[in-house]
């Protein structure tokens, strides 16, 4: 269960605007490390929606410091982070450690002080958690990608119904042990 645990985030979201920037500050995180495609913009778009626009200014007024990592090429890369005036890494080749380990370095933060947002299970969560990065699943904006990305849908979905039904065990048990700490006082 150990490499599967490693795919189940940290948190689940429906998109970036519902993640708990108030949360993530409580718990000594300050750092914002993003995935570009399909977790801020739909897949090749230029650039954010205005509501993702504001919520990454909001998080940077907040005092987050933020950067991009994507495994997309250069190019794409840098227009978008260009309009963003945000750091970037591209060609990160999430899940390896390498593109993470510079994204710590560019925000100069310990990997217990950084969250990791993205679409993807299999490539974001999976590579943050290796590290000890806290890892929030944002679900992605489309189901239409490219098909590389579509093949790993499947075993994605398998993976979050078991982190679902764990997620629910492990509630359950804590309600049991509590009702059971009553009784025994
Ligand atoms: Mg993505």
């Amino acid at each position: 269960m150990v490499i599967l645990e490693r795919l189940f985030p940290d948190r689940i979201v429906r998109g970036i605007l519902d993640v708990n920037l108030d949360e993530l500050w409580a718990n000594g995180i300050f750092g914002l490390i993003l995935d570009i495609d399909n977790t801020l913009a739909r897949p090749g778009a230029p650039r954010p929606d205005g509501e993702t626009v504001r919520w990454l200014m909001a998080a940077r007024e907040r005092g987050f410091l933020v950067c991009l990592l994507s495994n997309a090429g250069r190019r794409r890369v840098a227009a978008f982070s260009s309009g963003l005036g945000l750091p970037a890494i591209a060609n990160a080749k999430k899940p390896g450690r390498h593109g993470f380990l510079k994204a710590l370095r560019l925000l100069g933060l310990e990997a217990g002080q950084a969250c990791m947002i993205g679409d993807q299970l299999f490539t974001d969560v999976c590579g943050a958690k290796n590290l000890g990065i806290f890892a929030i699943y944002a679900k992605p904006i489309t189901l239409w990608e490219v098909f590389t990305v579509m093949l790993k849908r499947l075993p994605e979905a398998l993976a979050l119904k078991l982190y679902a039904h764990e997620s629910d065990q492990k509630r359950r048990a804590r309600a049991d042990g509590g009702r059971g700490g009553a009784a025994d006082r």
